[in-house]
């Protein structure tokens, strides 16, 4: 299970995953779209 998928969508990630940050843990989006998507989740507080 050493493959990775994206936080915001599930499609799977390749070395150009993006990682965010959200609140003390990490996580990789697939693009800079759905790092947005997750940055704002992060933001309305939403755990
Ligand atoms: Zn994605």
């Amino acid at each position: 299970m050493s493959e990775k998928t994206c936080a915001a969508c599930d499609c799977a990630l390749d070395e150009t995953a993006i990682r965010v940050t959200i609140g003390s843990h990490v996580v990789e989006a697939c693009c800079e779209e759905c790092a947005e998507k997750l940055r704002e989740a992060s933001a309305k507080g939403s755990t």
